[in-house]
């Protein structure tokens, strides 16, 4: 049976091209990067060129990008990392967020609220998953340190506009002595949408290699110039001093390689590259097939989404029972976020928009990928209705 791989919010197969490029690093080029013999070396420059590859993809300098073993660890640098920082010059860090940022996010702030380092607002959004500038400038206050905006949400696609935010931050800090620093979840918008951290006013963006076809277990914190972090790993003085063991070399290699394929994809066919324009077709295609199911809406907004994620609330039956029977016909979908089905609660991004517990239960979430083509999406639009029927008819209700 054919898979038609439909969960890449989840996790990415590695491309091969980048499994080749690491393959070396494993088996004949091992050295360890500190070393000052050739083997070492060698694996030090692997991992410059990486470096340099990435900063420029996102606009910055080299000094700037940290590796780190995922999103969730470059995440937990940055927050503790400054308010550990901050805390050391006597005021009391107020951190703002939002209620959907993904758990890496959440639980690192509620963590740091629950030991007393720091406030925390959570900002709530709209029906449509966006949340509000005003309310947001609202929120800050004398003491706020942090704001950390998720760029692209995993569950409903909901893009925020963070350049918008980057300028309203900055204007904020004109008047004000102690500075807000700004942090980005970029994780799934740095294939699809503009990732300059200038153009973004950043001071903080973080991104995985397994959202983007490299391997789980790699991550990227970028840190401002002259953002002053306190590492969260004691050890060596591998990445700066700021996280501390020996460097995977293979993979911040493959990582590297991910991100030059992005790059060159976007350069090569003007701004709206080719690959993101076939993607939103296929993208309204599915949306367009799963709306003429009766008792189905989007989730999500309709225009501020990003290309890859498509999702749903199908009335009257289990988000869990339609992705096993989809997957027993060998298509791969979701139903709220990894990290948060396998509990029994209602997603929480779901909740924050309104949407009631009896009904987030339906939730159905489809995230393509550049190997995606229309005839999966036929093949999804000719089985889905009958699952869906199939269901409500089991179902009490
Ligand atoms: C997957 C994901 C993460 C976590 O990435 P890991 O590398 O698995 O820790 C964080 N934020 C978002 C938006 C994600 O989609």
């Amino acid at each position: 049976m054919k898979t038609i791989y439909l969960d890449n919010a989840a996790t990415t197969a590695v491309d091969p091209e980048i499994f080749m490029a690491m393959k070396p690093y494993f088996l004949k080029k091992y050295g360890n990067a500190s070393e000052f013999h050739l083997p070492g070396r060698i694996a030090r420059e692997a991992i410059e060129n990486s470096r340099i590859s990435i900063a420029k993809f996102i606009g910055a300098k080299s000094d700037e990008i940290i590796f780190t073993g995922s999103a969730t660890e470059s995440i937990n640098l940055s927050h503790k990392g400054l308010i550990e920082f901050l805390r050391s010059s006597k005021f009391n860090p107020h951190i703002i967020t939002t209620k959907i940022e993904h758990k890496a996010v959440l639980s690192t702030c509620e963590h740091l609220e629950s030991i007393g380092w720091a406030k925390v607002t959570y900002l709530p959004v709209d029906n449509f998953g966006k949340i509000d500038l005003v309310t947001l400038e609202k929120a800050v206050t004398k003491e706020t340190a942090l704001i950390s905006i998720g760029y692209v949400n995993n569950e409903v696609g909901v893009i925020q506009q963070i350049s918008e935010i980057g300028k309203l931050i900055k204007n904020v800090n004109a008047k004000r002595k102690n500075r807000i620093y700004f942090h980005t979840d970029a994780t799934q918008a740095i294939k699809y949408l503009d990732v300059s951290v200038d153009h973004l006013g950043v001071d903080f963006l973080s991104f995985t290699g397994h959202k983007i076809n490299a391997p789980k277990g790699i991550g990227v914190l970028y840190i401002r110039e002259g953002v002053k972090i306190i590492r969260q790993m004691d050890g060596g003085s591998q990445e700066k001093d700021l996280r501390a063991g020996t460097e995977n070399v293979p993979y911040i290699v493959g990582l590297g390689k991910a991100i030059e394929k992005i790059s060159n994809s976007k350069s090569h066919m003007s701004s709206e590259y080719k690959q993101i324009s076939n993607l939103k077709d296929i993208q309204k295609k599915l949306i367009d097939g799963v709306l003429k199911i009766k008792g189905v809406r989007l989730t999500g907004h309709a225009k501020d989404r990003a290309p890859h994620i498509a999702s749903f609330i199908v009335d009257g039956v289990e988000g869990e029972a339609m992705v096993l029977h989809l997957s027993d016909l060998g298509i791969i979908a979701s139903s709220g976020s990894a990290c948060t089905s396998g509990d029994l609660r209602p997603s929480h991004v779901l909740s924050a928009m309104g949407i009631p517990p009896e009904k987030s239960h339906g939730s159905l979430r489809f995230s393509l990928g550049e190997q995606t083509s229309p005839k999966d999406i036929d093949y999804v639009l000719e089985k889905l209705p009958k699952i869906v029927e199939g269901l409500r008819l089991m179902s009490p209700i």
